[in-house]
């Protein structure tokens, strides 16, 4: 008998695993305290794993296979991952036990020590999901200083044969379309919505609140609307490939405050819980692009893959190239609290108010928003990076900690020195307007840059880099905005820097 561990983000149906069905093996999944309780979580964020893992056990089932599923009310649950799988395996007198490879690093160090005290054999596997190995990164930068995406990215298209010509020249004469990735929305063309199934979720949320575990934000059948079977996953690939890949590239950087989605595919909770594969994803998106040559440029393609061949991949190899450090770096040494107003949305600052509010209505806000405002805000008022990772690692769907702490602690708060990020991503308000429609509506004019009614984010701006100049003089990318600051007169910057410490000590005020 062989005890097979299958974690709640591994819910991959297509893994080698369950190819054929065997009595000898019985697949265990386990809802546990020890997940819903690390961090507080969104409550869509909980219902939508469990009401995942529930779907992946029965379907292993129907397909023949053995399963141990232990909901979080189950008396015997330990609500510890270890002391449940010892008592499995001591329960089935289990003579060998089974996993596969966590993406966290906690999970694998938790499953790596008890598998070391185990008296049967134990075996780790490959979830059969990313494109790269664990260490593949790691080999591809050894001994570089600078561990760019774009060469990565490179490679990996080169290595995959994705959008490749004879297999070294970019399909359409260029490796990145970035620059055409950056228009503003102004609301045409319409954006198509999907046509979302409700879920009956009450049971789930019934459960949480019997079991006492602490969430964020709010959950009703409307708001809920993440895939929870491989189906669906499908189904919404295809509503991408059908209605939003056509624009995906140009509004890729653009946001609105009516338009929660605008052309992003929301594919990144089924991506990171393995319900589909990047792979398949990708393979997809081409075939249909393919065959609509005459209406989908290839820049919005390349927009696309960009994310999942060279971001996705590049931040799971920089988390294994540089935990357990990595979760406690903070090289600007920011230590202010986040603000009390990133749990309720309540803010006079029009771009932050609604990012927020969306977050907490839906789990989710696109990649622009995460940077660009709410991320902007945090590391212009110097929030403690802890802070900030936890806030993100709780509130979004597809929140999981190698994909999360790499975007925020890295790509966002530049916490780590610009490994992953070679210039922080810091803005005054001219861009999130150049970018968004939120400044028309705002409380604030982005155009004043003092004064009461001044944008926050000018002030706070100009304060950012002269506090932290000393950090980024080396660094080439900088050196124009270094330049402005040195060029404003003395008492513009000394009006900037006292309104941004009135903002950075009473935020709520804002
Ligand atoms: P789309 O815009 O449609 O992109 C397609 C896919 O590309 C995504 O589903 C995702 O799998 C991948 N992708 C895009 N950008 C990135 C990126 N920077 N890193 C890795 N994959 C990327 N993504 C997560 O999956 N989990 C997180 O916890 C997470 N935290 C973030 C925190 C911050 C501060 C920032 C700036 C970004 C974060 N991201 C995270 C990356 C990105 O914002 C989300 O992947 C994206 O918003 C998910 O929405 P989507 O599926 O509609 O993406
Ligand atoms: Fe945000 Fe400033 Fe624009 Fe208001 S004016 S929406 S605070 S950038």
């Amino acid at each position: 008998m062989t005890v097979r561990l299958i974690l709640g983000d591994q819910l991959n149906l297509q893994h080698s695993w369950f190819e054929t069905p065997d009595d000898s093996i019985l697949y265990f999944m386990a809802e546990m305290k020890q997940e819903t309780n690390y961090v507080t979580h969104h409550i869509q964020k909980v219902v939508a794993f469990f009401a995942s893992m529930r779907n992946f056990a029965t379907q292993l089932e129907k397909q023949g296979h053995r399963v141990l599923y232990l909901p979080l009310d189950a008396d015997e649950n330990t609500q510890e991952l270890t002391s449940n799988i010892q008592r499995i395996i001591a329960t089935e007198n289990a003579k060998r036990f089974e996993y596969l490879l966590p993406d966290e690093y906690r999970l694998d160090e938790q499953l790596r020590n008890f598998c070391k005290h185990l008296t049967i054999e134990s075996k780790a596997f490959d979830t059969e999901h990313f494109l790269t190995t664990r260490e593949e990164l790691a080999t591809f930068f050894k001994g570089k200083k600078q561990f760019t995406m774009e060469y990565f990215y490179r490679y990996m298209r080169k290595k995959h044969g994705i959008l490749m010509l004879n297999g070294e020249t970019p399909q359409g004469g260029q490796w990145n379309f970035d620059h055409s990735n950056r228009k503003k929305w102004k609301g045409t063309p319409n954006v198509p919505s999907l046509n979302e199934t409700a879920i009956n979720v009450s049971n789930l949320t019934a459960l949480l609140e019997s079991q006492n575990i602490k969430t964020i934000g709010t959950i009703n059948a409307e708001s809920f609307t993440w895939p929870t079977t491989r189906e669906s996953s499908l189904e919404i690939l295809n509503h991408f490939c059908q209605e939003l890949l056509e624009h995906f590239g140009d509004y890729q950087d653009a946001m609105d405050p009516d338009e929660k989605y605008l052309f992003h595919s929301r594919l990144s909770f089924a991506l990171n819980c393995k319900m589909i594969s990047p792979k398949e994803v990708m393979e997809t998106v081409i075939a249909h692009w393919r065959r609509n040559l005459d209406s989908i440029h290839i820049s919005q393609v390349e927009g696309f893959v960009r994310q999942i061949l060279g971001w996705r991949e590049y931040m799971r190899g920089m988390y294994w190239k540089e935990m357990p450090n990595y979760a406690g770096l903070n090289i600007l040494a920011n230590t202010h609290p986040l603000p009390d107003f990133f749990w309720t949305g309540k803010t006079k600052m029009l771009c932050m108010r609604k990012s927020i509010e969306q977050s907490l209505e839906n789990a989710y806000a696109h990649h622009i928003q995460r940077l660009m405002i709410t991320g902007n805000y945090a590391l212009l008022t110097q929030c403690d990076p802890d802070q900030v990772d936890e806030w993100y690692l709780g509130i979004y769907i597809d929140a999981i900690e190698w994909v999360e702490i790499t975007n925020t602690r890295g790509m966002s708060q530049w916490a780590d020195g610009g490994k992953i990020a070679t210039k922080p991503y810091v803005s005054s308000g001219s861009y999130i307007n150049k970018m968004s429609n939120y400044c028309k509506s705002c409380h604030y004019n982005v155009s004043d840059k003092t004064g009461e009614k001044a944008c926050p984010f000018n002030s706070l701006y100009w304060n950012f880099l002269a506090e932290k100049r000393s950090h980024f003089e080396q660094n080439r990318r900088m050196g124009m905005m270094l330049n402005l600051l040195d060029k404003m007169k003395p008492e513009l910057l000394h009006a900037h820097r006292e309104r941004a410490q009135h903002i950075i000590s009473n935020p709520n005020e804002y």
